[in-house]
C-alpha cells in the first residue's frame, strides 16, 4: 500500500462500538415515522416492470405517430386553469391545489395539461410551425379529489395534443393512439363516445337539459339539485341510483347537433369502423369541463365492469371514475388563452389506474408481465473475486451484456439458486484460483457443465454462446 494511505488509514479511528442495549429491551424514543401524505402513492421497484412498459409503449407510438415530446413545469398561474377548464368543474372547484407562492401570485399544481400545453403552444411560437402541431407528455398531475382505489392526489398521465387540424381523421388518429396503448400493452378496452356539438348548440342543449331536469327536481339527489345550477352537463354523470330513470329519459346532445357537428361525427364514427375499433355510442359522457367541443370520448377496459369504484349502481360505471382515458376536441381553447384561433383536441391516459386494470386482467388470465431479463449471471468466491468481478462487470456491460450479480451474497449456493430463479443460461463463476491465472469459469445451466475461460476471452466466448441458444 502507498505511504500515504498508510498515513491515511492510521490516522482515521475506529469509532467506539456502543454498548447498546438489545433493541427491544431500549427505553430511549423511536424516531418519528412518517406516513405518506393523504392520496399519494409510492411507485415502488416492484412494479418498475409495468410503469417502464407504460412508458415505452407511449414512446413507440409517439415515435410512430410523430409526437413530439413536450414536458411543461408542474407549477402553473391558477388562472390558467380557471380560465381554460372553466368554473362550475369539480376540478377547478374542489380538486386544484391552488396557493399563494412567496411572492403573492396565486399558483397551482398542474390537474391536467392540456391547458399547459395551450399556453406553451402560444408562447413558444408553435403556432407559426407547419400544422398540425402533435405533442406528448408523460408526467404526474395533481387534484385534491377523495381518495380511493384508482383515484389518487398525485397520479401520472400520459398524454397527446394535435394542434391545427379541425379534420376528423385527427380525431380517428388520437382515439386509435389511445387504443393502440392498450392493445399494445395487451389490455382490452372499448371507447365511449359522444358529439356535444359547438358552443351555440351546447348551450340551447343545457337550456332544455336544465327545463327537463327542472321538471324533475323532486326525484333528483342533493347534489344534483345543485349541478342544475352550477353545471347542468355534470348532471349526466350523476351516479346515484335514483337519479338514473332521470337521467335515462334525459334529452339526448345528439339530437341537438347542427349539420356540421354531426357529419363531423359522423366521419369519425366511419373511421373507427374501419379501424375495427369497439365504441360505444354514449349519450351520457360530456367531460365536464368547458373547452370540449364536438368529440369526447373515454377509454374502458372492455367487459370488467369498470373500476366501479363507487359501488352506487350494478352497471359499468360510465364516469370519470372508472375510466382509464379519456379526451376530445377543444377547437376554441388556444384562441380563448390569447392565441391565434387553431382547431385542437387530445387525450390523456391515467397511468396509475391503467396500471391497476392490467394487473387485474392479468390476475384473471393468469398473464404474467416480464421483469427485468438476464443474459447470464455472475457469481464470486472471496474479497479478491468481488474487487477484479465489479471491473470485469462493467466491461461486460459495456459490451452490452445484461448481467445478474449480488455481492451482498457471498456462498456460492446461495448466488446459484438466484441464478437459477432468474432463468440465466450461463453462470460466470470466479474464485481466488481464477483470480490468481486470470480466468473464469463458464457454467451451463442446464447441461452443468463448465470450461475454464481466459477472462480476456470470457465478453466473447459468452456471446457465442447466447448466440447459439
Ligand atoms: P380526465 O381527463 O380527468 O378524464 O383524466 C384522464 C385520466 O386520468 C382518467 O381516465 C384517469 O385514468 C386518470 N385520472 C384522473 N383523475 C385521477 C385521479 N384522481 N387518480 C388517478 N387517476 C386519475
Amino acid at each position: 500500500m502507498p505511504k500515504l494511505k498508510k498515513k491515511f488509514v492510521k490516522s482515521v479511528k475506529k469509532p467506539e462500538a456502543k454498548k447498546s442495549k438489545p433493541a427491544s429491551a431500549s427505553s430511549e424514543p423511536k424516531a418519528k415515522t412518517y406516513a405518506l401524505v393523504r392520496g399519494m402513492h409510492d411507485i415502488l421497484p416492484r412494479d418498475e416492470k409495468y410503469w417502464k412498459k407504460c412508458f415505452h409503449t407511449a414512446e413507440d407510438l409517439a415515435a410512430f405517430f410523430q409526437f413530439g415530446r413536450i414536458e411543461t413545469p408542474l407549477l402553473e398561474e391558477t388562472g390558467l386553469f380557471v380560465r381554460s377548464l372553466g368554473r362550475g368543474t369539480d376540478v377547478v372547484d374542489k380538486e386544484m391545489y391552488a396557493f399563494e407562492d412567496k411572492d403573492g401570485s396565486r399558483v397551482c399544481l398542474r390537474p391536467e395539461a392540456t391547458a399547459s400545453i395551450a399556453r406553451a403552444f402560444i408562447n413558444s411560437g408553435m403556432w407559426n410551425a407547419p400544422q398540425p402541431v402533435k405533442l406528448w407528455y408523460w408526467g404526474p398531475m395533481f387534484r385534491h379529489d377523495r381518495p380511493q382505489a384508482g383515484r389518487y392526489r398525485q397520479f401520472f398521465q400520459a398524454g397527446f395534443e394535435v394542434l391545427g387540424m379541425a379534420d376528423p381523421a385527427a380525431d380517428a388518429e388520437i382515439i386509435l393512439v389511445a387504443f393502440n396503448f392498450y392493445k399494445d400493452l395487451g389490455i382490452p378496452v372499448e371507447i365511449s363516445i359522444n358529439s356535444i356539438g359547438s358552443l351555440a348548440e351546447r348551450d340551447r342543449y343545457k337550456e332544455e337539459l336544465v327545463n327537463y331536469y327542472r321538471s324533475k327536481r323532486g326525484y333528483l339527489c342533493a347534489e344534483c339539485k345543485a349541478r342544475l345550477n352550477r353545471n347542468p352537463l355534470r348532471l349526466l354523470d350523476c351516479k346515484e341510483k335514483d337519479c338514473q330513470p332521470v337521467k335515462a329519459e334525459a334529452p339526448k346532445m345528439i339530437d341537438w347537433l347542427g349539420p356540421e357537428s354531426s357529419a363531423h361525427f359522423t366521419k369519425v364514427l366511419e373511421y373507427l369502423d374501419e379501424l375495427g375499433i369497439p365504441y360505444n355510442l354514449c349519450h351520457t359522457l360530456v367531460r365536464g369541463l368547458d373547452y370540449y367541443n364536438n368529440t369526447v370520448f373515454e377509454v374502458y377496459p372492455a367487459l370488467t365492469p369498470a373500476l366501479n369504484t363507487e359501488g352506487k349502481t350494478d352497471e359499468p360505471v360510465v364516469g370519470q371514475q372508472g375510466a382509464l382515458g379519456g379526451g376530445g376536441r377543444y377547437d376554441g381553447l388556444i384562441e380563448q388563452m390569447g392565441g391565434r384561433a387553431t382547431p385542437g383536441l387530445g387525450m390523456a391516459l391515467g397511468i396509475d389506474r391503467s396500471i391497476l386494470a392490467w394487473k387485474q386482467h392479468n390476475e384473471a388470465n393468469k398473464l404474467v408481465v416480464a421483469g427485468n431479463k438476464f443474459d447470464i449471471y455472475f457469481a464470486q468466491l472471496g474479497e479478491d473475486s468481488k474487487r477484479v468481478g465489479l471491473r470485469l462487470l462493467d466491461s461486460w456491460r459495456l459490451a452490452g451484456l445484461k448481467v445478474g450479480f449480488n455481492f451482498g451474497k457471498n456462498s456460492l449456493k446461495s448466488q446459484m439458486e438466484i441464478a437459477n430463479n432468474l432463468k440465466v443460461p450461463f453462470v460466470i463463476i470466479l474464485g481466488q484460483k481464477e483470480v490468481q491465472d486470470q480466468t473464469v469459469i463458464i457454467r451451463d445451466m442446464e447441461s452443468g457443465v463448465q470450461e475454464v475461460v481466459d477472462q480476456k476471452k470470457a465478453e466473447a466466448t459468452i456471446k457465442k454462446k447466447l448466440e447459439k441458444i
